[in-house]
C-alpha cells in the first residue's frame, strides 16, 4: 500500500521504526537522506522529499546519513540496492577518474565493504568492472571514428595512455589501431 506524503512526514516526525524499510527521506538542504526512525532533528517540511528506494534516493544525488545509515540494515535488502545503484553511477559516471576512489564513501560504505559486496553480486571486483565499462565505452567511439586514441582514452576516464592501451589490449586482445581497422573493415568492406 503506497503512503500519503502526511503519512510519510508524520512517521519521520515521530521517527517511527515501523515505517523503515518502507521509504526514505531526503533533506534538500543538506542532501542527506534518512530512514524514517533517524534521530537526527525533524526537518522543515518543505524540504523534504521522499524516495521509495535506497537506489531512488542515490539517483537524485542524495548521501546516506551517517547517524541512521539507510544505505545498511536488515531491511530492503540494502546490499542489493547499493550494488544496483553503483552499477547505474559507474554507468553515468564512468569518464570520473576519481569514481573508483569515491564510490565507496558514496555509498556510506568502507572500500573493503564495498570491494566484497560488489564482487558478490557482479561477480567482479569494482575496478575490473570499471575498467571494462570504460574499455567498451572507448571502443564505441573508435568504432564510430568519432574520436583519435587520445580522446577515447581521456573521454572514457583514464589517465594516461599507456594504463589505456594496456586495459584495451586485455580486454579486446587488440591495440586501439588494431580495433579501429578491424571495425573500417567490417563496417566499410574496403
Ligand atoms: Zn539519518
Amino acid at each position: 500500500m503506497r503512503l500519503s506524503e502526511d503519512a510519510m512526514f508524520a512517521a519521520v516526525i515521530e521517527s517511527n521504526p515501523r515505517y523503515d524499510g518502507r521509504f526514505f527521506y531526503g533533506v534538500k538542504t543538506t542532501g542527506i537522506f534518512c530512514r524514517p526512525s533517524c534521530k537526527s532533528k525533524v526537518p522543515n517540511r518543505d524540504n523534504v522529499v521522499f524516495f521509495a528506494g535506497l537506489s531512488e534516493a542515490v539517483a537524485a544525488g542524495y548521501r546516506p546519513c551517517k547517524r541512521c545509515r539507510p544505505d545498511l540494515g536488515p531491511v530492503y535488502a540494502p546490499e542489493e540496492e547499493m550494488v544496483q545503484a553503483a552499477l547505474g553511477i559507474i554507468d553515468r559516471e564512468f569518464a570520473d577518474p576519481a569514481l573508483l576512489r569515491e564510490l565507496p564513501g558514496r555509498m556510506g560504505v568502507s572500500s573493503s565493504q564495498f570491494r566484497r559486496l560488489f564482487k558478490k553480486r557482479v561477480g567482479e571486483a569494482p575496478r575490473k568492472y570499471l575498467q571494462q565499462v570504460r574499455v567498451a565505452k572507448a571502443a564505441d567511439r573508435l568504432k564510430t571514428g568519432s574520436a583519435n586514441n587520445t580522446e577515447a582514452c581521456l573521454a572514457a576516464g583514464f589517465t594516461n595512455l599507456s594504463s589505456f592501451y594496456a586495459a584495451f589490449r586485455r580486454e579486446t586482445g587488440l591495440t586501439p589501431r588494431q580495433y579501429r581497422q578491424v571495425h573500417d573493415q567490417a563496417g566499410w568492406g574496403e
